[in-house]
């Protein structure tokens, strides 16, 4: 007889940029019976999902729901219906994931231009207001956590304000945000955000809530040509969630029962208690890397909770490590990449993964690895 899943899948903790861990309850949500994508419990569901992501989200906005596919199918879908081809849309890049959005925005067929800033930064109000100042844009996309670098941005709602004064929409990514740092989309006026289930939602990947401000549903409304995509079209998605329920797609049932129980469980908690507890444990993390040698590279008035990048020195086999604290500790953390390849760690502390006992069994690894 060949072996249970659970015998042969291994245990990780899992410490990365994400996926992150999974708790009981949402992975027994998760393994309920599946049902059609059209049956009215699950409409009801939706309904339910919904107001848990309104408050998350800290939004009235009724186009928020949760789209079929990871981050990066919020990201396009946001994309691909605000924009239409010959579109000026400015990218503030500090990272890989603001560059992924330059990308998608380019294939979109916008005419994209650039702000950046070295990985690692934030920008100030000011680079937004120049480059707003220099040309007409009809949309601003940036990143909130960037995952490859560690770094907040902060200034959010004066970004958005001076974007709205030059006529300009905000396009905020939010994936390893939501759930781990404060993100208040209606009292900084963002028009558009976009998250993924398995970040600090601790959800399993293959959702990304997203929310449309009343200003982006506009310009989606004006829009003089179909969405190009018929699979992320936000109309269709509307009419499926809160109109018509029409047949679009068949959505999976089961994740949707993980998604509104992972919800559940961060409103249990709190918004402000689960920020808190991101918080302190990240504290924990950064005091005990200080020790081992191994300093935070981003300044703490600007570090992420969520995700830690300590510098490790040169002469450390650094992937080496990585390996060992996988195969002998079934621990998971990333390696930088891009500009930051080969001189920090990724250390994810998100939604189930962001434990106190979590932070020690890395840190006692780590020190019989490096004295090892
Ligand atoms: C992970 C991530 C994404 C992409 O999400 P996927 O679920 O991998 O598609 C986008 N933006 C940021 C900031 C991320 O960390």
């Amino acid at each position: 007889m060949s072996k249970k899943n659970s015998q042969t899948i291994p245990a990780r903790v899992l410490l990365g940029p994400g996926p992150s861990m999974i708790a009981p309850r949402v992975l027994e949500a998760l393994a309920a019976p599946t049902i059609g994508h059209l049956d009215p419990y699950l409409l009801e569901l939706y309904a339910e999902e919904q107001a848990l992501l309104q408050q998350v989200f800290q939004t009235g906005n009724e186009w928020t729901f949760s789209i079929s596919g990871t981050g990066t199918a919020g990201m396009e879908t946001v994309l691909v219906n605000l924009i239409e081809p010959g579109d000026f849309v400015l990218c503030a890049v500090k990272g890989y994931f603001g560059e992924r959005l330059a990308e998608i925005a380019t294939r979109c067929g916008a005419a994209v231009d650039r702000i950046w800033r070295p990985w690692g930064e934030t920008f100030t109000v000011e680079e937004f207001e120049y480059a707003l100042t220099c040309h007409k844009y009809k949309l601003v996309t940036l990143v909130h956590t960037e995952t490859s670098t560690g770094a907040v941005q902060g200034n959010i709602r004066e970004i958005a304000d001076v974007a709205h004064k030059h006529d300009a929409l905000l396009v905020l990514d939010t994936v390893t945000s939501l759930g781990g740092v404060t993100v208040d989309i209606d009292a900084w006026g963002i028009d558009a955000a976009y998250a993924a289930s398995q970040k600090c939602l601790s959800v399993p990947p293959g959702l990304s809530p997203l929310t449309i401000g009343e200003r982006a549903r506009q310009v989606i409304e004006k829009r003089t040509r179909p969405v190009h995509s018929f699979y992320l079209d936000l109309n269709q998605y509307a009419s499926y969630w809160n109109g018509a329920h029409g047949y679009h797609h068949t959505a999976s049932s089961n994740l949707h029962y993980a998604m509104r129980e992972g919800l559940r469980m961060l409103l249990e908690e709190g918004l402000e208690n689960c920020f808190s507890r991101h918080k302190s444990n990240a504290e924990a993390l950064w005091a005990g890397l200080e020790v081992l040698g191994f300093p935070p590279l981003i300044p703490e008035f600007y570090r992420s909770p969520v995700l830690t990048t300590p510098r490790i020195p040169v002469e450390l086999e650094e992937a080496r490590i990585r390996a060992r604290l996988l195969n002998e500790y079934n621990i998971e953390i990333a390696g930088g990449f891009g500009d930051l390849r080969g001189k920090v760690w990724r250390i994810g502390l998100m939604g189930h993964s962001s434990r106190l006992e979590n932070v020690t069994i890395l840190l006692d690894a780590l020190k019989k690895l490096i004295r090892g």
